[in-house]
């Protein structure tokens, strides 16, 4: 079992990217006052992540077994059938961004640091993915999130965070009783090898959903994941 820390993760926010995300004119005044936020932001951020590389077990039709702790999830029991091992794993904005944010008022100045903090989860996100690919080699990988299906929801972080490790102590996330993560700019989950490539959002029929990486695959679920009895 190995667990690691990633704590020394740049943050190096984009602007353009960030205008353009957020609809904003390069040139205009709430432009000016994301700049002004991600100057405060940029030293101050201390994105982190921790992950555990852990054995998959076993799989039945509809609980995938890691480490000893069975995941009720039809879709990721179909998607570990074929693995020996994931990555579980948490990462976050970090606390020093979130108490940050907490001192900014007014509503375009808060709704601006949400998207600074977004972009510091960002980071550590693909620093934990640039981690993993030259550590391990995995070739592509899936990445699957309590909550983003009806079919693993949240339910499922208290056993993900004992897969996991101490996150409070060493990355300063909690899980809270309600299953959200504190800082809420936190994510958490399992990244597992896949030659085929999975998006959730292939299987997620939400509308207008401004974060969706994939378009809606409506004969996915009957073709891969239905069960046969
Ligand atoms: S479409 Fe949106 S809600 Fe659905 S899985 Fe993708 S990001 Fe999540």
């Amino acid at each position: 079992m190995i667990t690691e820390i990633l704590h020394n993760i740049a943050f190096r926010p984009d602007f353009d990217a960030l205008c353009r995300e957020l609809h904003l004119k390069r040139d205009s005044p709430p432009a000016d006052e994301l700049a002004h936020l991600l100057a405060e932001a940029g030293p101050v951020a201390r994105p982190k992540a921790l992950y555990r590389l852990a054995q998959v077990q076993s799989c039945t039709d509809s609980t995938a077994v890691i480490e000893g702790i069975p995941f009720a999830s039809r879709v990721l029991a179909v998607n570990l059938k074929p693995v020996n091992r994931v990555f579980a794993f948490v990462a976050t904005c970090g606390v020093e961004i979130e108490a940050w944010s907490q001192t900014i008022e007014g509503t375009l100045r808060r709704f601006l640091a949400d998207a600074v903090k977004e972009a510091a989860l960002s980071a550590a996100t693909e620093a934990l993915q640039k981690h993993l690919d030259a550590r391990y080699r995995p070739g592509p990988l899936g990445m699957m999130n309590p909550g983003s299906l009806d079919d693993w929801p949240t339910s499922a972080q208290p056993d993900l965070f004992r897969l996991v490790g101490d996150t409070r102590r060493t990355i300063g996330v909690e899980l809270l009783d309600s299953c959200i993560m504190s800082p809420i700019k936190s994510v958490s989950g399992i990244f597992f090898p896949t030659e085929a490539g999975f998006e959730s959002c292939r299987l997620c029929p939400m509308k207008n959903c401004p974060k969706r990486r994939a378009p809606y695959d409506e004969a996915l679920w009957e073709q891969k994941y239905r069960r046969s009895h």
